[in-house]
């Protein structure tokens, strides 16, 4: 089989290798779909800890695929049972593992992360993860691609869950680029009163306005007197960063209303995370800030359904796909930040 592995900063390589072979806890899973990640650009960009030349690693944790084969242990799959397959496991007891959120356990692992992941035509899904729930049957109503975007789209779930949007609230998202988008569709469903959206460029507003109806776009260099004319000085209800801009977070703090709460979406380069503010508007105002990472399965469960039930739309977050052999050309279509998600998309 064919795969794209890391080996290194700015080292992704093509190969074939071996089809996985799984022991009798395990499945196989045929690739159908697997989106690029910012994260899998900043891989590639600056390398991973653990990934070099004797340690690559195959990246890709926005999974999609088709179930080929089942260990004798496993029941509740069949072959050909189409799947997602969320990335995060952990040890299946800690504190954290209990609540369901195996993505903050402490020896967290993931699928493309430090484990072998998507951007291949098999995948081995391990044990912990078919006991933890992370391989989701979907019916034939949902493409391939579209279902390799339920992982991201979890994870914005999973910020929004911090925050509790109720109805009526004015939201600001800050970044239009596919978190942007999937903030603001989830923002809707969750009853978001007026939705503003800021991105630098222009481009890109226009194009989550498309998608999103009735996005209100606020200029991202007079950001602060354009949310106060918007809300009568009052300030916005929810802010959510959804970019990796140390000025924006900064900034938020002076754009929200009483009570407000604030969602840090993005992260910041490693070592550049240190931020001014003025307490005092935390203080006076009441607010809370919050951040998120990653997602859990049942966060992906979610999305599933809504997609559906008919209460999600996905199709136009795909832009561009390619094949595992124009890996390259993907990668640098995705960093050039011009569409929203790059799919790589596999033959039947
Ligand atoms: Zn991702
Ligand atoms: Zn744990």
């Amino acid at each position: 089989m064919w795969a794209a592995k890391l080996y290194g900063k700015k080292d992704i390589r093509i190969v074939e290798c071996g089809v996985p072979q799984i022991s009798a806890d395990e499945i196989l899973v045929k690739t159908s779909a697997a989106a690029i990640c910012g994260s899998d650009l900043r891989m590639i960009e600056n390398g991973y800890r653990g990934i070099d030349e004797t340690h690559p690693l195959i990246l890709g944790h926005e999974i999609c695929g088709v179930v080929a084969e089942i260990g004798k242990n496993v029941t509740g799959y069949q072959t050909g049972d189409r799947v997602v397959v969320a990335p995060n496991m952990g040890c299946g007891h800690c504190k954290n593992c209990q609540d369901g959120d195996y993505h903050l356990c402490q020896e967290y692992q993931a699928l493309g992360i430090n484990m072998d992941g998507g951007f291949s035509q098999y995948i081995r899904i391990p044990d912990k993860a078919i006991r933890q729930g992370n391989v989701i049957r979907i019916d034939d109503s949902v493409s391939s691609e579209e279902a390799a975007v339920f992982e991201p789209a979890a994870c914005v779930l999973n910020g929004q869950e911090q925050i509790e949007i109720r109805q009526g609230e004015d939201v600001l998202i800050i970044g239009a680029g596919p978190i942007g988008v999937l903030h603001a569709l989830l923002a809707r469903l969750q009853g978001a009163g007026r939705i503003f959206l800021s991105d630098l460029s222009e481009d890109r507003v226009r194009k989550c306005m498309e998608l999103v109806p009735n996005i209100v776009p606020l200029d991202a260099g007079n950001l602060e007197k354009e949310v106060m004319d918007q809300t009568g000085g009052k300030g916005v209800d929810i802010c959510i960063t959804a970019c990796a801009v140390k000025g924006v977070q900064e900034a938020s703090f002076g754009l929200m209303n009483m009570k407000g709460r604030i969602l840090f979406f993005g992260g910041l380069p490693a070592g550049k995370d240190l931020i001014q503010m003025h307490s005092n508007l935390l203080h006076y105002k009441e607010l809370k800030v919050c951040g998120s990472t990653r997602c859990n399965a049942q966060q992906c469960r979610k999305i599933a359904s809504l997609v559906r039930e008919g209460k999600l739309e996905l199709k136009g977050l795909i832009s561009q796909k390619f094949e595992l052999r124009d890996f390259e050309e993907a990668v640098h279509y995705a960093a050039g930040g011009q569409g929203l998600k790059t799919v790589i998309v596999f033959e039947d």
